[in-house]
């Protein structure tokens, strides 16, 4: 099974910041069936065994060996980084080799694909993003942009996190509903409340007219950045992890220094964060329906149906379902 992202709705535009080789195999997200194994990996990070059969999960192989691996420690930032779905083969395909460097955690055998998938891709996002936010003070009021994957485990982890009040700001009414589900104390419904201005008024009202000490953004609109440093209260934290495309938008930089405001910027995640989000799952699962995320199911040879309707916004997870082929 192979989740769609709103990453690759810009990959496939041709608008993305990451440029792909072409031809290429789109499809970051992935749980795959191990029908045969090679002379590599025997065990997963967390020293699981490894036998046919086994669901696993990978993420993006960095080199280990270059400046941002070893000195800055961040592999998130690997300058000879190989991306399944960019550099190597994606999960939009029946089978996909997975190389010997590559780290890969074996799925709980509890979960369904359907509760596991996210963590393929947002999820791991997310926790790597609030790990660099440095967590959520005590009470403090949370502030999500959009309501997608990357905004609804925003949430989950404001929430979870000891968040004060959580507001969703976003739309169609489905995504907010499950936000509402999944903990959310507020939802602002971007379709009804079409005024930046007023969507302020609203959360200044309900976070003592000062607004929000953290300000998460997962919408991937230019725009909504603008918003969010409008709206947040001043020495607040805005957590930037949905702007993925190569837009360029008019910003007041000022506000940042005025407000002594710290934006945090944070993309894709390393191997340990697949594997919490997925412990994760795995303990909450009788707390919060994973499952509900994934919104429809597509077979391969539907993908340009699922990447359309992922870029109309009808979606919150489409995935490709490639398990009876
Ligand atoms: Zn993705
Ligand atoms: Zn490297």
């Amino acid at each position: 099974m192979a989740g769609i992202c709103g990453t690759d709705v810009h990959q496939h535009n041709g608008d993305l910041t990451i440029k792909s080789p072409l031809p290429n195999i789109q499809g970051h997200e992935t749980i795959g069936r191990i029908v045969k194994l090679g002379n590599g990996r025997v065990h997963d990070v967390s020293g699981e065994h490894l036998k046919i059969g086994d669901r696993i999960m990978w993420i993006h192989v960095d080199c280990g060996e270059c400046y941002w691996c070893e000195v800055v420690r961040r592999p998130v930032l690997c300058a000879n980084r190989f991306g399944y779905g960019f550099a190597l083969r994606g999960g939009f395909a029946e089978y996909t080799y997975i190389i010997p460097a590559t780290k890969v955690v074996k799925v709980p055998d509890e979960l369904a694909d359907e509760e596991a998938i996210g963590a393929g891709c947002a999820f791991r996002s997310v926790v790597a993003g609030f790990e660099r936010l440095g967590g959520i003070g005590l009470q403090e009021n949370v502030v999500i942009q959009g309501a997608g994957p990357i905004g609804l485990y925003s949430l989950l982890l404001a929430v979870e996190g000891g968040a004060g009040k959580t507001i969703v700001i976003g739309a169609p009414k489905k995504r907010l509903d499950l936000a509402l589900k999944w903990g959310a104390d507020h939802v602002i419904n971007i379709d009804e409340i079409k005024d930046p201005a007023q969507r302020k008024e609203q959360i200044l009202d309900l976070t003592n007219g000062r607004g929000p000490e953290i300000v998460v953004e997962g919408s991937g609109v230019p725009v909504a950045f603008n918003e969010g440093l409008e709206m947040i209260q001043k020495g607040g934290k805005y957590l930037v992890m949905g702007q993925t495309s190569a837009a360029t938008i008019p910003v007041a930089p000022g506000i940042i220094v005025g407000k002594n405001l710290r934006v945090i910027g944070s993309a894709s995640a390393d191997i340990t964060h697949v594997y919490r989000a997925l412990q994760f799952i795995k303990n909450k699962r009788t707390k919060y329906p994973f499952a509900d995320l994934v919104s429809n199911k597509y077979q391969l040879e539907q993908i340009n149906d699922a990447l359309a309707n992922m870029e109309a916004g009808t979606e919150i997870k489409p995935v490709v379902d490639n398990r009876n082929r």
